[in-house]
């Protein structure tokens, strides 16, 4: 986040005295994994953090407003979806928030209209940060809209179908070879998102390079039959302490109908229970109606540019259709 600071204007030490909300799971946040200046941040005790919503319930949303209010962050930090979420559930109630000095959005598209209401609702102003798990942050928007790559943390190519660099103004495969992972060496690693190469110069002044847009990052809403959304998220975490299961898919086909993909790891045998817990916690949150299949396949299912959604809603892709 301090790499985002610096970009937008704030230096380290701004960073390390306010006050600072955090959306975003703290699960595998161990101290090992924090930067030293997160370390120290968190030394300070500056940052609140909350969950993003897996299941919205007007409690929740009115407790962490509650929470944004009386702890008055300079800066938030967050999922775009829970975000806009947030933002919206204010809107609609008329509930004053908390002005910060901006957003930062993160792990998922940010679509247009998502910016514009999260703007509107904190009145002040939204910037999205692209990065991933496996290689860190990669870029994020300055004062002037722009993406700035962060080339100190990662070396960017932007292929063609043929591997070749594309042009500047053509889309193609963002390949990413992060450079310091000193325990886990990346090289030219495809994480399935498309960008623009941009050539021009940004009139923020910052000499890192700029990209154009980034498209492909998914993580859906699932929606239940009775009309609210669980954040994708949800399902993808249900897997993260199965040893059995090697690739996954949890695919909505319908209001009522979800499809697990699996993939087994090799050798391994399902536990009895494990699947009948799963399925459980899928109902918890979709409703006792809703019916679960599994299937094992050889490799689950890719989006057309190759992208390995874990979650992924027809019901919610279609609403969005619908929407734009
Ligand atoms: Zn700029």
């Amino acid at each position: 986040m301090y790499y985002l600071s610096i970009l937008l204007g704030m230096p380290i030490s701004y960073y390390l005295s306010h006050h600072r909300l955090s959306l975003w799971h703290r699960r595998g946040r161990s101290r090992s994994s924090l930067s030293p200046v997160d370390w120290a941040a968190g030394l300070l005790k500056q940052c609140t953090y909350l969950e993003p919503y897996t299941v919205t319930s007007d409690e929740t949303l009115l407790r962490d407003i509650g929470t944004l209010n009386r702890t008055r962050p300079v800066v938030i930090w967050g999922y775009a979806s829970s975000l806009h979420q947030l933002a919206r559930f204010a809107g609609q109630r008329s509930i004053p928030l908390h002005r910060p000095r901006f957003i930062i959005s993160s792990v998922e598209m940010l679509y247009p209209a998502m910016r514009e209401a999260i703007a509107q609702a904190f009145g002040c102003p939204v910037y999205d940060n692209y990065g991933a798990t496996e290689v860190g942050r990669v870029a994020a928007e300055c004062t002037r809209g722009r993406l700035h790559v962060f080339t100190f943390n990662n070396h960017i190519e932007v292929l063609d179908p043929a591997g070749r660099p594309a042009a500047p103004g053509e889309e193609g495969r963002l390949v990413i070879t992060p450079v310091h992972n000193r325990a886990m060496p990346l090289l030219r690693y495809d994480i399935g998102d498309l960008a623009r190469v941009s050539k021009d110069d940004c009139p923020c002044g910052s000499p890192l390079p700029v990209l154009g847009k980034i498209t492909g990052r998914v993580i859906e809403r699932f929606v239940t039959a009775d009309g609210r959304t669980v954040y994708g998220g949800y399902f993808i975490a249900m897997f993260y302490e199965h040893e059995w299961i090697s690739e996954v898919q949890v695919l909505q086909q319908d209001v009522d109908l979800i499809t697990i993909y699996y993939r087994k790891m090799p050798g391994c045998v399902i536990p009895s229970q494990a699947m009948a817990q799963i399925d459980d916690a899928v109902r918890e949150v979709m409703g006792a109606s809703c019916r679960i299949e599994w299937l094992e396949v050889d490799a689950v299912p890719r989006t057309p540019i190759g992208k390995h959604l874990h979650a992924r809603s027809l019901v919610w892709e279609e609403r969005q259709r619908r929407d734009m």
